[in-house]
């Protein structure tokens, strides 16, 4: 038998009762003979406690400090979990990521794994413990700091020590039954999907379906960790993630995996743009000099009689004052006329490489969401890839609409969620 790592979400530890919940089902699968290492995240929605509890007495927390608070969550859970695993007579020992091995670079609330050192994990389970690993957190190779891996790290976490302990499997445990073909929150009608590939999960994740972090697929797909993502609730199989899929795409996969929707981001217009060469690289150069990710890029035709144009662009909306602040500042170059924010945004995206060789998915979604009454504002595209953004406020009906037009809701309503907030 070899080794397993399994990650356990909030919603999985949000009370006491959860924790030994869990406890038990870790026991279980060290009794089958494996070692099983534990990636655990904060109970329930205590990194959004966490995060609320630094506004009140800052604004705008110093990246050092917000990752030194946000990652005393991890650090109760990995604790308390521990306990409840040597409550049932079985040895464990809890970890922060730092003692763990995870080093990162020296970004504070979104650090990215560039090695994992995992030797005190490799000898705490050569003495017959259960590691438990907090999630989420890592090291500065360069500063020695505590870093954070951005929201959701914990998946990243799990699949890093999956990859450097050479696991069979790496188990992430959620509130849902695995990947469905939209969130079982919106779509009561949503499927679950039995096999998916990295390449369409890559998609789903990096468009909003949080139930698997997008680094976390990206590494997974690097050093083939097949994912199994599954209920800490149910007994049930999940989903897999896998290469494997795309051999049997042809007899099994469908053109579209799924639906996603994200109302994490937001829009930025750059009004009255000079339409000539530079202008654009430099609005551009100004956000990345910020470290700020941009998803979606539009820029319209300048009108003839002024020669300006408009750009617009979406980002994550807990970016959106850096961004504005950094545009303000490019204005001694760049002559724009205005700046607009607009953060009641949604994007909606359909996903399936099956749209590659299929033509009409285009049209469908666009007639799906007009039927709905839905307008669309930016539309952007990859080859396995269809996303639009709209009102905030039109999002579940729109992402149910589209579900129902590309003939993906079920038979039974089997898309039940366990627990969480939804937060
Ligand atoms: P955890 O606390 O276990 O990390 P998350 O809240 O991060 O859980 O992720 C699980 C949630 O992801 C589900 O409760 C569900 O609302 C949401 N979700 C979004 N899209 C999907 C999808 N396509 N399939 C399953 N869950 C999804
Ligand atoms: N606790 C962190 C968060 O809420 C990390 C995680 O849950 O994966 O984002
Ligand atoms: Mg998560």
């Amino acid at each position: 038998m070899g080794l397993v790592v399994q990650k356990y979400g909030g919603s999985s530890v949000a009370d006491a009762e959860g924790i030994k919940r869990v406890a038990k089902r870790i026991v279980d699968a060290k009794k089958t003979g494996h070692q099983v290492v534990v990636v655990v995240s904060a109970m329930g929605d205590t990194t959004d406690e966490l995060i609320d509890l630094a506004g009140q007495v800052s604004p705008i927390p110093s990246g050092r400090e917000f990752d030194m608070l946000l990652t005393a969550g991890e650090r109760i859970s990995m604790a308390l979990l521990a306990m409840a695993i040597k409550n049932l007579g079985h040895e464990a020992q809890s970890f922060t990521g730092s003692q763990a091995g995870v080093i990162t670079d020296s970004v504070h609330n979104k650090a990215r794994i560039i090695d994992v050192t995992p030797g005190r994990i490799r000898t705490a389970l050569d003495e017959g413990n259960i590691a438990i690993v907090a999630g989420f957190q890592g090291v500065s190779q360069e500063k020695k700091d505590i870093t954070t891996l951005g929201r959701g790290g914990s998946d990243t976490t799990a699949v890093a020590l999956a990859a450097a302990l050479n696991a069979e499997v790496c188990e992430i445990y959620t509130d849902v039954d695995g990947v469905f073909t939209a969130d079982p929150r919106v779509v009561k009608k949503a499927r679950k999907i039995d096999r998916i590939s990295f390449e369409d999960m890559l998609e789903l994740a990096s468009s909003g379906s949080k139930v698997l972090l997008h680094r976390c697929v990206e590494y997974a797909r690097r050093y083939n960790i097949p994912i199994h993502v599954r209920s800490s609730f149910s007994g049930l199989q999940g989903t897999w993630v896998s290469n494997d899929s795309q051999g049997d795409r042809t007899v099994e996969q469908a053109i579209i995996s799924g639906v996603a929707h994200d109302t994490s981001e937001a829009k930025i217009t750059v009004v009255g743009v000079p339409d000539k060469p530079g202008e654009a690289a430099k609005i551009f150069r100004a956000i990345a000099d910020n470290q700020i990710n941009i998803d979606m890029v539009v820029q319209n035709v300048s009108a003839a009689s002024t020669g300006l144009t408009d750009i617009s662009f979406t980002l994550p909306k807990a970016e959106g004052r850096k961004a504005i602040d950094a545009l303000e500042k490019t204005r001694s170059t760049v002559e724009f006329d205005s700046l607009r924010y607009d953060d009641q945004i949604a994007k909606i995206s359909l996903v399936g490489a099956g749209m590659k060789t299929n033509p009409g998915v285009t049209a469908g979604f666009f007639e799906a969401l007009s039927d709905a009454g839905v307008n669309i504002e930016l539309i952007s595209t990859s080859e396995i890839r269809i996303s639009v953004v709209t009102r905030a406020d039109e999002v579940d009906q729109a992402v149910r609409a589209v579900h129902t037009a590309f003939g993906l809701d079920s038979e039974s309503d089997e898309a039940v969620v366990y627990g969480g907030t939804g937060r």
